[in-house]
């Protein structure tokens, strides 16, 4: 075999690889084997280091894949798949790794040892996933917000992550406390009411309502306001521009347009005030010192947020944002959050009880920006294992769910050599329980032989090495995260057992591409 290539892809013989297969699919294990290791709980961590010699632990797929310096063409395809799952699911991406590079090798050898046309076994992957996708939605059970199956789904989640128990107790408590409320159009979509902020040197929290990592605009406003009323101002503040000042020469203008700017900076207050606001929301463009002045002797509550945050502080506080100056004018524009206060020493903004629809934040810390960082990403996982779990339903983890599709994947009958592009789906479906077997110390072949002769449901007790109930055990995996990875492996695969030659071209960019136009 030769060696993996993960450095900079040139292609051998002058221009024209001819033996691609050989060398994607190469560049496809050596990127495969720097993730395989991590997965499951008993997985290991990577050190990555860059060349100013940064270094950051992780355990997840993506951020390593994502940190690899320069790699084989090939390979990018896979971390952009894997990239996908992580946005569409976010979880599963090393299983789908695993299953792509489990595929490839297989299709290999139907290719190269028996001479299977890459044709065939491309159509036997994508019925193989078609079926296996299905038997898998076919066997998932739902579950509801307190279902004791939330909890395990968390768990089983984070089990590999850095933390992981404390974390879960957290996502759990940050899923419940917001609970239907984040329901959209009958689905869960926990992106619009769970916040999650990484800190560095905070507790650990889940906060009823929103978190804001600012300051507000100046110290001599209140740190702390009962009853709030809040406009969102999205409206220019800033009626005179130092740009006219500056281009103006005569004394005597240049007098008038800071006279100007005085009475109109007034002006804008007066009339935001007169609508019974007490806290300012700001997200203009840009804001006069004397109205930020007037503000603050006012002792208002002001604070800047940028345009990003509108939408969750309107939906949180009921209040709209107010994008021209007339519609100071419209009824029913401010919103209400019942506590608002600064947390000087952390330079946070608690916004409590609002009259909106409810939100929660979870504030989860690290000693240095690293642990914080890494801490993050897996409370959102865990986030979106939930909720995928409650919009699809679940199935048996640690890899049980897939191997036992394996006997129900076989009572179909494909026609002639799809059946044997079949094997090829087959062999991935057997490899996730084998690898998080093999990452806990056991010879992964045989324990998976026990878990196959084992019920449905059926796995491996990661620290006894018993065939065990995953379902009674508490290990679950959102079903949803499982089908996307298979498709993800499918994808993979498929286009890397389709290509004979790797060609050196000309200029490919995109630009470059659209220009020729054929
Ligand atoms: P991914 O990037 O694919 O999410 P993970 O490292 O998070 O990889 O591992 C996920 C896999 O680990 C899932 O198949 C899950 O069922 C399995 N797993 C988690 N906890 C356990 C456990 N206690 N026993 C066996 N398998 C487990
Ligand atoms: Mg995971």
């Amino acid at each position: 075999m030769s060696t993996p290539n993960y450095g900079v892809w040139r292609p051998m013989a002058e221009n024209v690889e001819f033996n691609a297969l050989e060398s994607n699919s190469n560049a496809v294990m050596a990127i495969a084997d720097t993730v395989r290791t991590t997965l499951g709980p008993k997985g290991l961590d990577k050190l990555l280091i860059d060349q100013a010699m940064n270094r950051h632990v992780s355990n997840d797929g993506v951020t390593i894949l994502l940190s690899l310096r320069a790699i084989h063409p090939v390979a990018r395809m896979i971390v952009q798949i894997a990239e996908r799952q992580e946005q569409l699911v976010g979880d599963g991406t090393t299983t789908a790794v695993v299953m792509a590079a489990e595929m490839i090798k297989d299709g290999k050898r139907l290719i190269k040892e028996l001479g299977v046309h890459p044709t065939k076994v491309v159509e036997g992957i994508e019925s193989g996933v078609k079926h296996a996708c299905q038997i898998l939605q076919k066997e998932a059970r739902k579950i509801a917000l307190d279902d004791n199956a939330l909890e395990q789904i968390v768990k089983t989640s984070l089990s590999s992550k850095m933390d992981g128990q404390k974390l879960s107790s957290l996502v759990i408590l940050a899923l419940r406390s917001v609970g239907k409320a984040a329901m959209y159009n009958g689905s869960f979509d926990f992106d619009k009411s769970i916040m999650v902020i990484r800190r560095t040197n905070m507790e650990d929290r889940v906060v009823n309502g929103i978190v804001l990592e600012r300051k507000r605009m100046d110290p001599d406003m209140p740190v702390e306001l009962n009853h709030a009323r809040i406009m969102i101002v999205k409206f220019d503040l800033k009626p005179v521009k130092e740009s006219w000042l500056k281009e103006n020469s005569k004394y005597q203008e240049i007098l008038n347009m800071e006279n100007d700017r005085l009475v109109k900076s007034k002006e804008i207050v007066d009339t935001m005030l007169a609508t019974g606001a007490n806290t300012f929301l700001i997200a203009s463009p840009e804001v006069d010192q004397i109205v930020e002045d007037l503000l603050a002797s006012l002792k208002v509550f002001a604070v800047r947020i940028s345009t990003e945050e509108i939408e969750y502080l309107s939906r949180y506080t009921n209040a709209k944002p107010i994008r021209m100056i007339e519609d100071l004018k419209k009824p029913d524009i401010l919103g209400k959050a019942d506590h608002v206060i600064e947390d000087e020493d952390n330079g946070v903004i608690y916004i409590e009880d609002g009259a909106g629809r409810n939100m929660v934040t979870m504030i989860v810390s690290g000693t240095t920006k690293e642990t914080s960082l890494e801490r993050w990403r897996a409370a959102i996982d865990g986030v979106n294992a939930a909720e995928a779990a409650l919009n699809e339903g679940i199935v048996a983890g640690g890899g049980a769910a897939e191997l036992h599709t394996i006997e129900k994947i076989k009572n179909l009958r494909l026609k002639g050599l799809e059946q044997v592009g079949l094997e090829v789906v087959i062999s991935a479906l057997e490899s996730i329980m084998r690898q998080i077997l093999t990452n806990a110390g056991f010879n992964g072949l045989e324990k998976v032989m026990a878990a196959k002769a084992s019920s449905d449901g059926f796995g491996i007790d990661i620290d006894s090495g018993e065939a065990v109930d995953m379902w009674k055990k508490g290990v679950l995996d959102p079903v949803l995260v499982k089908t996307m990875a298979l498709q993800a492996a499918g994808e993979i695969s498929k286009s890397v057992l389709r290509i004979d030659r790797n060609l050196a071209a000309e200029d490919l960019s995109p630009q470059a591409v659209s220009e020729t136009k054929r």
